[in-house]
């Protein structure tokens, strides 16, 4: 007796091998019917006797291809229409149905042996390319995922791929931007001296010898052009730096293999792991002493941000001996890095000695992504790892949605002024944008709204409402507002901390209130301070602060970011302990200078006052005589983490008292160390030990008043694993349930997930 099926399945099942898969399926098993694309899915028409069936169904969820997730999947027994054979029939659009993106996938190994095979048509080609890999998000400019919708619809396809194209046994059946030398994109290179383009495979040669002359060479990636120079070279670095109007703010590395990172840095299985994942996502490592890296690519640190290459090209650079590259983001300073080849011609000029050119568009820029290995944390749903912790989630996870535990409207949340993302939310996913930088220039907010654009065609969302931060100046705030006005659209405006902890809810799928501690350098308050040390029991609609660091002046706002000596004399000022001369930020000061502080200080002169982490981290910092400027965010407080010995047991004590983390005795104490002569390893080690304990008092004082037993720990802050492992070790001996990030970064990068969060719940009602 023959039976029919027809099967609908959503999620990540296009541009991954779904198809074929399907068909090779059925056609072993001998059923008939057809599979094909929709724009909400894959649907699959089945014929054949009910033991088959059962069987297809089955391997259908269990041997799907890597690369998919499965999110939903109904299957309907029906009467059999008479199917002669199966076949994969042609993609059509409907109207407003949407579906996940499968993020950039790095190279897989049959690629890569064919590459560098002599015998294969696409040796040495730099754009192979098959259905298990290659580029995604950055070339598809909209749904379904055919390639007239690509950047590769201008490449129309020879003989040869044209039949691999339609052969589904093919390894590159459908896969979109299949190539090879005869009909796809090429590269060239582009000097100085020779305008030309310079083609052909000299190419590659060409640009190894400028390596080893220490020049800079800006190449066309996947999300953006790299700029890339010989990180062994101590003169390429500080002229990359210099060109890049970069101060000491870490560069990533390339290196070609697991080996040559060996020789570099310490790698644990883990980190192995995330390496050579198919997101290939920089790795922070700790740096081996004898490693021959410059000082200079990660000044006064102890780790080194690595990837593994990515893409063909990549692999051809490194192909034959080649040092560990530098590889930043092509852009001048806090600039979106560059796309397009006539645009880094014009935006790279001075920073490029040479450019690594090719002919496919990049459609959407996506930076590389950014991840350390925290042991023990959940396993995520996007990295696929369980020891991951998301510093910057771009390349290789975006567009990867993160599912929300309820359905949820059409939203837009414009996220924060620093490491913006935005996210929009559809049905039960959360898209979550790539990174798209700190929102101070024009470039960025146009790329920002480029962006937002792109997401909403993509994932078809006409936002209902908008949410923001509560900051009246982020440019992303007024994007929303203004928008809003526009379009007539209700606006929500969510607390900067509760978007963190809601963030991290909603990866958890946690919608019953926590004990929120929100730890980070700036977020607007509700009574007008900076905030950022911030204890609060929330859940997914509104938020009490409960506690909080005591608040202490920061003279000058932002002066005092930029130059914690300043903030450190606030810090004394506010305690009542004296300015010692002997104390590294007090010579900062000259008497006059500090006369002028002193009375800015008294008077209350451009001075807000602030509860934020990141300042007393700061402050401490430049105490202790590490540092008194920094050139980035959070330089002063990751430098003195770095210096925290671990064997050290002592420890500063902080008091919580009435809703206050009081940081008076712990600063005294600091200090008499400091004059003292102690080391700095030890300061730095006491100071950790003791805000832990603090934290673990003010949470337990809160877990007794409202018998809540799930913490989030959420914030910039967290990024700082020495005090994230303490603290968590205290906090789990007392019994609480502790939720850290997983899928999305505990910085700004995460917060518009947890603003959409906040909306989606308040707007439920
Ligand atoms: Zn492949
Ligand atoms: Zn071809
Ligand atoms: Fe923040």
């Amino acid at each position: 007796m023959m039976h029919g099926v027809k099967v609908h399945i959503t999620g990540v099942v296009q541009g991954v091998g779904f198809r074929p898969f399907v068909y090779n399926l059925a056609t072993n098993l001998n059923l008939k019917g057809w599979v094909k694309n929709t724009s909400a899915g894959v649907e699959i028409e089945a014929e054949g006797d009910k033991n088959t069936l059962d069987v297809f169904l089955q391997k259908l969820r269990d041997d799907a291809p890597p690369l998919s997730r499965i999110d939903d999947f109904t299957a309907s027994f029906r009467p059999r229409n008479g199917f002669t054979q199966f076949d994969i029939i042609h993609s059509e659009s409907v109207d407003g149905a949407f579906q996940p993106i499968s993020p950039d996938i790095a190279i897989c190994d049959d690629c890569l042996r064919e590459l560098f095979d002599p015998g294969d048509r696409r040796y040495l080609y730099p754009f192979i390319n098959c259905t298990n890999c290659g580029p995604r998000f950055t070339i598809i400019k909209d749904i379904p995922y055919d390639r007239p919708f690509t950047t590769m619809a201008g490449f129309p396809l020879c003989p040869d791929c044209e039949r691999e194209y339609r052969d589904p046994t093919n390894r590159r059946f459908h896969a979109q931007p299949v190539a090879c030398p005869a009909c796809g994109p090429k590269v060239w290179l582009e000097t100085k001296d020779e305008r030309g383009k310079k083609d052909g495979s000299n190419v590659i040669v060409e640009v190894q010898r400028l390596f080893t002359e220490a020049q800079i060479v800006a190449i066309k990636g996947l999300g953006g052009f790299h700029l890339a120079c010989d990180a062994t070279n101590e003169k390429a670095v500080r002229e990359l730096r210099s060109r890049k109007l970069r101060v000491e703010k870490p560069f990533a590395l390339m290196m070609p293999d697991i080996e040559t990172i060996e020789k570099h840095c310490y790698v644990s299985k883990d980190e192995k792991e995330l390496l050579t994942s198919s997101a290939r996502p920089i790795v922070l490592l700790k740096k081996k002493p004898e490693s021959t890296i410059v000082e200079e690519v990660s000044p006064r640190q102890d780790w080194l941000g690595v990837m593994l290459p990515y893409t063909p090209l990549h692999h051809l650079l490194f192909s034959d001996f080649i040092p560990p590259l530098v590889l930043t983001s092509g852009n001048l300073s806090e600039e979106p890095i560059a796309t397009g080849n006539e645009e880094a011609r014009e935006r790279l000029a001075n920073l490029a000695d040479a450019f690594l050119m090719h002919d496919r568009d990049i459609h959407i820029r996506c930076d590389d992504s950014v991840v350390r290995v925290f042991q023990n944390n959940q396993k995520s749903s996007i990295t696929n790892s369980k020891s991951s912790y998301p510093i910057r989630r771009s390349r290789g996870y975006s567009p990867f949605p993160v599912k929300l535990p309820f359905q949820v409207p059409h939203l837009l949340a414009t996220g924060s002024e620093l490491k913006n993302t935005f996210c929009l939310t559809n049905e039960k996913y959360a898209f979550l944008s790539h990174h798209i930088g700190d929102m101070e220039n024009y470039e960025t907010l146009k790329s920002f709204e480029q962006g937002v654009e792109h997401f909403e065609r993509l994932f078809r969302v006409k936002p209902v409402a908008i949410a923001h931060d509560m900051h009246p100046n982020y440019l992303a705030t007024r994007y929303a507002l203004e928008r809003a006005e526009r379009e007539g659209l209700p606006t929500v405006a969510v607390q900067h901390h509760h978007a963190h902890v809601a963030a991290c809810m909603a990866e958890h799928g946690l919608t019953e209130p926590v004990i929120g501690v929100s730890f980070d350098g700036t977020g607007y308050g509700e009574d007008g301070a900076i905030w950022g040390g911030e204890f609060i029991v929330a859940d997914a609609r509104s938020y009490q602060r409960l506690a909080q660091l005591e608040y202490f002046p920061l003279p000058g706002g932002d002066a005092s970011i930029k130059k914690p000596a300043r903030a450190a004399l606030a810090l004394l000022w506010s305690l009542g302990l004296e300015w010692d001369d002997a104390l590294a930020p007090v010579k900062e000061f000259c008497t006059e200078d500090q006369v002028t502080l002193r009375v800015q200080l008294e008077k209350k002169i451009n001075t807000p006052m602030t509860s934020s982490m990141g300042r007393l981290f700061d402050a401490v910092s430049a105490l202790a005589g590490v540092r008194q400027k920094v050139n980035y965010e959070g330089q002063a407080a990751i430098e003195f983490e770095a210096m925290a010995d671990p064997a050290e047991a002592g420890q500063y004590v902080f008091g919580v008292e009435a809703g206050q983390v009081r940081v008076r005795g712990a600063v005294e104490a600091l200090v008499r160390d400091v004059m003292a002569g102690i080391p700095t390893p030890k300061i730095s080690a006491r100071f950790h030990n003791g805000l832990a304990e603090a934290v673990r008092d003010a949470v337990q004082k809160i877990g007794q008043e409202t018998s809540l037993r799930n913490v989030v720990l959420s914030g910039g802050v967290w990024q700082n694993i020495t005090l994230l492992q303490k603290t968590l070790s205290l906090l789990r001996k007392d019994g609480f349930e502790i939720y850290i990030h997983r899928d999305v970064p505990a910085n700004d990068g995460g917060l518009s997930l947890g603003q959409a969060f906040v909306a989606a719940s308040r707007l439920r009602g």
